[in-house]
C-alpha cells in the first residue's frame, strides 16, 4: 500500500464570513465567543460534539477547579465575567453544588453536566454567537505565513470553509495553530504527557452508609490490591458525590500506551484504543467500589461521551508559564487575570500536587496576555488548555477557571485588534485591562 496518495484539487463552499472565528466549545472557546459577540462582533464558534463545555462535558469531568484560591488563608472566588454567567445559569437550573473543600487548602465546586450544557447553549445565544456543532475542523488556508484566512471544516453538509478576519484556537489541542504553523510542545521533552483518564458516574450509593467514603477509599484500594483481589491503574482516586449523593463521579482510570506513555490525544489510533481500555478499567473500578460500604448496590450511570484528554499541544507563545510562575504566585504586567489552582501531575501510576506557599502566599498567579499570542501568526489567539505553558505549568492553569480567564482575554483581544487594525502581539494592554474589568473579570491586582 503506498504511503500516501493525492487528492484531487476541489473548490470548497464558503460557509460564511465572520470577525471572529473560535475553534473548539470548552470553556476557553465559549468565553472567547462570548466576549467577542459581545463586543458587536460577528463570531462563529466550530464545535465537533453537539453540545458546549469542552472536557467539562464531553468528559465527563463535573467539576469546576481553579474558580477559587486560598488567599492567605481564605478562600475566595478568583475568576468571575464570563464565568459568573455561566455559573449563574447553571445555579438557576438548580445543576451546582456548593463548593467542596479539598486538601485543606482549596476548594472546587461540582455541576451537573445537563445542566451545563443548557446553561451554555443560553449563555451563547444570548451573546449573539453563532454556534456550528458537528463540524470538524480538518485544516487551513493561509492568506500569508502570518495570516489566517480560513477554516477548514468537515460536516454531513460536507466540507466547508470558514472565512475569518481573527481566529482563536480553543480547540484543547491547538489543532488551528498547529496547521497554521505556529511552534509548539508536547511534554515533557522525554515524550511524557499528562496522562489521560475516562470519568465515569456511579448511581444507586447509599449516601448516610458512604459517609466521606473518598477520605478511606485510598486504603481500601491498597488493602484490595494487597490481597490480590483488584489491581488499579492509578493511585489517588477522585471520587466524590454530585450534588444529589446517591451520584457519585469517579476518577481513577490512567489510559497509557504499549510503551507505558500517556495514550496521545492527537493519535486517531491511540484516541481509539484509549476509549476502549478506559471503560475496560471502569468496569473493573466499578466492581472494587461495591465492596465498598454505601456503595453495594451502585451502578455506572454514565461513561464519559469521550476519553478525557488533559494535555497535547501547548502552542509556543510570546510567554510560556512555568512551574516557578505557579508556585511563586508570579505577576506581569500584561495580566488578564489568574489561576489558583496548583500543579496537578497525571503521572504514571499516580497524581502528584504541588502548591504554593499557603496560606503565606496569595495563592495564585496572574496570568499574562502573551501566552495567548503565538509566535509568527497576526490574527490568531491560543486559549486554554494549549496555551504557552511548559508541561508544568500546564497541569495547573489547564484547569476550568484558567481557561474562562484566557478565553475571555483572547475575545477582547481579538476585537480591539479589529478596531485598531494590529496584530495579535500589538493590542494596547490597558485598553484590553480595562475592557476585561468592564466585562467583570478580576485581574488578580489586589490581595
Ligand atoms: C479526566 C479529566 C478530569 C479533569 N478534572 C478537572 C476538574 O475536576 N476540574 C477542572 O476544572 N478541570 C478538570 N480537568 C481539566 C479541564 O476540564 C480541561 O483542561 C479544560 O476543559 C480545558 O478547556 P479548553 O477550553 O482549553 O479545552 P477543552 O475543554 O478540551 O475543549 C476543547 C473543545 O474543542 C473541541 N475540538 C477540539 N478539536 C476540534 C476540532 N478539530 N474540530 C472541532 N472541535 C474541536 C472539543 O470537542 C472540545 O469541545 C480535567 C480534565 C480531564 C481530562
Amino acid at each position: 500500500m503506498p504511503a500516501t496518495l493525492t487528492e484531487p484539487s476541489r473548490e470548497t463552499p464558503v460557509f460564511g464570513e465572520y470577525d471572529v472565528v473560535v475553534l473548539g466549545g470548552g470553556p476557553a472557546g465559549m468565553a472567547a465567543a462570548v466576549a467577542a459577540a459581545r463586543a458587536g462582533r460577528s463570531t462563529l464558534l466550530i464545535e465537533r460534539h453537539g453540545f458546549l463545555g469542552g472536557m467539562g462535558t464531553a468528559a465527563g469531568v463535573t467539576n469546576f477547579c481553579g474558580l477559587h484560591a486560598n488567599v492567605h488563608g481564605d478562600i475566595r472566588q478568583v475568576v468571575h465575567g464570563v464565568a459568573d454567567d455561566l455559573l449563574a445559569r447553571i445555579e438557576r437550573l438548580g445543576g451546582l453544588n456548593t463548593p467542596h473543600h479539598l486538601f485543606g487548602k482549596t476548594v472546587a465546586q461540582a455541576y451537573d453536566t445537563a445542566a451545563y450544557k443548557i446553561a451554555a447553549d443560553d449563555l451563547l445565544l444570548s451573546a449573539g454567537v453563532q454556534v456550528l456543532f458537528h463540524a470538524l475542523a480538518a485544516g487551513v488556508v493561509m492568506a500569508s505565513p502570518r495570516q489566517v484566512k480560513a477554516l477548514l471544516v468537515e460536516t454531513k453538509s460536507g466540507r466547508m470553509a470558514v472565512v475569518g478576519r481573527c481566529f482563536i484556537d480553543g480547540s484543547g489541542d491547538g489543532d488551528l495553530a498547529a496547521w497554521a504553523g505556529a511552534p509548539y510542545e508536547k511534554g515533557d521533552g522525554a515524550g511524557n504527557m499528562l496522562y489521560p483518564s475516562t470519568m465515569f458516574r456511579i448511581n444507586g450509593v447509599d449516601p448516610a452508609r458512604a459517609g466521606e467514603a473518598w477520605k478511606t477509599i485510598p486504603d481500601r484500594m491498597l488493602e484490595a490490591e494487597a490481597a490480590g483481589r483488584h489491581r488499579f491503574p492509578r493511585k489517588t482516586p477522585i471520587i466524590r458525590p454530585q450534588k444529589s449523593g446517591i451520584e457519585w463521579r469517579v476518577n481513577l482510570t490512567q489510559l497509557a500506551n504499549a510503551q507505558g506513555n500517556a495514550m496521545d490525544g492527537t493519535s486517531a489510533t491511540e484516541l481509539s484504543e484509549a476509549e476502549m481500555l478506559g471503560r475496560r478499567q471502569i468496569a473493573a473500578v466499578a466492581g472494587f467500589l461495591r465492596e465498598v460500604p454505601g456503595f453495594e448496590q451502585s451502578y455506572i450511570v454514565d461513561i464519559a461521551p469521550q476519553v478525557g484528554i488533559r494535555e497535547t499541544r501547548r502552542v509556543t507563545g510570546h510567554y510560556q508559564l512555568t512551574e516557578s510562575d505557579v508556585l511563586g504566585c508570579a505577576s506581569f504586567d500584561d495580566t488578564v487575570g489568574v489561576n489558583g489552582w496548583p500543579l496537578e501531575l497525571h503521572l504514571k501510576g499516580d497524581v502528584e500536587f504541588r502548591w504554593p506557599a499557603i496560606p503565606e502566599s496569595r495563592g495564585f498567579n496572574q496570568l499574562p496576555y502573551r501566552m495567548t499570542v503565538p509566535l509568527g501568526l497576526d490574527n490568531l489567539w491560543v486559549a486554554g488548555r494549549c496555551a504557552s505553558m511548559s508541561h508544568e505549568a500546564q497541569s495547573a492553569a489547564r484547569v476550568t477557571g484558567a481557561c474562562f480567564v484566557m478565553g475571555q482575554a483572547a475575545g477582547t483581544a481579538a476585537d480591539l485588534a479589529l478596531t485598531a487594525d494590529c496584530t495579535a502581539r500589538e493590542v494596547g494592554i490597558t485598553a484590553l485591562q480595562s475592557r476585561l474589568i468592564e466585562g467583570g473579570a478580576y485581574l488578580g491586582t489586589t490581595w
